[in-house]
């Protein structure tokens, strides 16, 4: 059996809002057993919002939650950092209603949670294990979840620009695995896009300083993290998503153009499919497939 986690103490930061440009404070308080992951806005006070699909607000640009009149914005690098160190239980408050973009990457979460440390509570995680495929397509944007006894992420992204023709990556989702290859990868937007933006009242915050900023044939930042840092951040941004799910998910994600507006859909279609996952409290519980055919038949059969 895993025990769920919260933090060890109380940690706080300062940033701004990407879209507003305001100075936001940033607190993560540990929380107990089944509370789950709940934002408080300290400005407005009301109710929580818990980071659960169910409450799924705004999907344009990045990912926001509401309950109530209560809102909170750009929400999916946190939760990134948080369900990659396996984070079940916390209280975030903001003084605002965007989580600071901080330098556009979930690293500097990762740093609050390392710094904080992490407490195991006496009460057993629940994992949601994919026993049959998921998919869902929008043109040509997919997004499926396959049967894995880990929780392993494929992305492919492919863009009408020179450095972003086609990138690809796998990568088995872990504490380390994402806080080295992952974490620090920057969100990106085309330099095109920017002015729309501004004159649409958004991305007032934004900067080289918490993007990577691409025009016709390059980047105006001085260096990427990674050559491949794009396809990189698709993963951060997908592992946030997920997290909306409620439960860490195990299973083989595999994406390819897809975007927060796909990625929160599939998010809610997979608690919809309830006959396609089972809730387990080990990763490698052993569980069968209806129909009697185990899980790895059916693998086989889709990778092939
Ligand atoms: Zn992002």
């Amino acid at each position: 059996m895993d025990a769920q986690r919260t933090l060890r103490r109380q940690i706080s930061c300062v940033g701004i809002g990407l879209h507003s440009g305001n100075k936001v404070h940033l607190s993560l308080k540990p929380a107990h057993a089944d509370f789950g992951i709940r934002f408080r806005r300290t400005d407005l006070g009301g109710h929580d919002v818990p980071a659960t699909v169910q409450h799924l607000a705004g999907i344009q640009l990045a990912t926001g939650l509401a309950c109530n009149d209560v809102s909170v914005e750009t929400v999916e690098h946190l939760l990134a950092a948080l369900t990659s160190f396996g984070i079940d239980n916390l209280l975030v408050e903001l003084s605002s209603p965007e989580v600071p973009i901080m330098d556009g990457s979930a690293a500097p979460f990762i740093y609050l949670i390392q710094e904080a440390g992490v407490k195991r509570l006496a009460a057993p995680r629940k994992y949601l294990k994919i026993v049959r495929p998921i998919a869902i397509s929008r043109g040509d944007k997919r997004i499926a979840l396959y049967p894995s006894d880990h929780f392993k992420v494929t992305y492919s992204i492919s863009y009408d620009h020179p450095l972003l023709r086609h990138q690809s990556r796998t990568l088995r989702i872990t504490e380390e695995s994402f806080a080295e290859q992952v974490a620090p990868a920057r969100t990106f937007t085309f330099l095109k896009d920017v002015e729309m933006l501004r004159q649409n009242g958004l991305a007032l915050g934004g900067s080289l300083d918490n993007a990577i900023v691409l025009g016709e044939t390059g980047v105006l930042n001085n260096a990427l993290r990674y050559e491949d840092e794009f396809v990189r951040h698709k993963i951060l941004d997908a592992v946030g998503d997920l997290a909306l799910v409620g439960y860490p998910v195990i299973g083989h994600l595999v994406a390819h153009r897809a975007g927060h507006a796909l990625h929160t859909e599939f998010a809610a279609k997979i608690l919809e499919e309830s006959h396609a996952w089972r809730l387990v409290e080990s990763p490698f519980e052993p569980v069968t497939a209806p129909m009697g055919l185990p899980v790895k038949g059916i693998a086989h059969r889709l990778a092939n």
